[in-house]
């Protein structure tokens, strides 16, 4: 029955995308159903780039807050819009506009390199922003031999330093991702014991000392590269669980066990199909950003987008 249910919704979308002109832009760690209607389905990087190329009039963004600003300062004559209301990233709070402008006065000489899971208004004051899959090759085309102010993420900024050997001063000093940041070294070493022969992959939101226990570091679609290619068949994924069901899917020959069963991003799970239909319907819940800032913010996007 919740087949039959689930059929009948996902082509009223279907067809309410025709339609309206709407694309559905959805990331890996949202629910599979929803994943399903997506027209573009990613981590940050991918959603940054399909949200760059959009031409549809409509753009529904299944993910957290900073995504859904990102499509909107991208697209700012576009309805931009979100399923639920209140998807809010706790990372992307942990920097604030004040707090970046007082680092940038302490720190002259640096140039500023944002995570891309910050705000538009934060994002508004740097010179760039990254993600976790381009975050070493935009590192090494900025800044020459200045330092690089780097935030929110200190795991991030970790695996920036250890990758490229760029001087990278943090701010804040202990900017977290809640959910990736759960995962102890000791949960690692307890699943490594059950699955002795499982490889390692985890996300670069992970703590320091996780990251330095594992075969391979990187993006979620960069994990889900890895492991369809590596000879390895059974894994232990230091992510959000729900990479660990889309690995699944991805490559069905190979097994997957997420290191920590709590490891869930739970704003990432709020939109449903029933959401994003009503959102594709009611047009409620449209984002946008005041314009001076949106036009500030697409600069540090755009040279991301150009540098990689
Ligand atoms: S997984 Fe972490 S960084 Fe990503 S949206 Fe959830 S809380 Fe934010």
């Amino acid at each position: 029955m919740q087949n039959i249910i689930d059929k009948g919704r996902i082509e009223r979308i279907e067809k309410l995308k025709r339609e309206k002109n709407a694309i559905i832009l959805a990331h890996n760690y949202e629910r599979a159903e929803v994943r399903a209607v997506a027209d573009a389905v990613g981590g940050s990087s991918g959603l940054t780039e399909a949200a760059s190329e959009a031409g549809a009039d409509m753009i529904i963004v299944c993910g957290v807050d900073f995504m859904t600003e990102m499509a909107a300062v991208l697209n700012p004559d576009k309805k931009v819009l979100s399923p639920v209301r209140n998807a809010v990233c706790p990372l992307a709070r942990q920097l604030s506009r004040e707090e970046l402008n007082e680092a940038k006065k302490e720190n002259p000489g640096a140039e500023v390199l944002l995570y891309m899971n910050s705000l538009a208004n934060t994002i508004a004051l740097a010179d760039c922003v990254c993600t976790a899959a381009n975050a070493f090759q935009v590192a090494e085309m900025m800044g020459g031999d200045s330092p690089l102010l780097f935030g929110p993420d200190h795991c991030v900024s970790y695996y920036i330093r250890k990758g490229t050997g760029k001087e990278i001063i943090t701010v804040p000093e202990r900017g977290f991702c809640p959910v990736h940041y759960k995962i102890s070294l000791a949960d690692l070493m307890k699943a490594k014991e059950m699955h002795p022969g499982a490889k390692v992959v985890a996300h670069p939101e992970c703590r320091p000392e996780v990251q330095d226990h594992t075969d391979y570091l990187g993006s979620t679609g960069g994990i889900v590269r890895f492991c369809k290619e590596s000879e390895g068949q059974e894994f232990l994924v230091a992510a959000d669980v729900g990479l660990s069901s889309m690995l699944r899917n991805e490559a069905p020959d190979k097994t997957f066990y997420p290191v920590s069963e709590a490891t869930i991003c739970a704003r990432m799970k709020m939109p449903t199909l029933a959401k994003v239909e009503e959102a594709i319907v009611t047009e409620k819940f449209r984002v946008t950003v005041p314009r001076e800032i949106a036009d500030a913010a697409r600069i540090p996007i755009e040279r991301m987008l150009g540098l990689s």
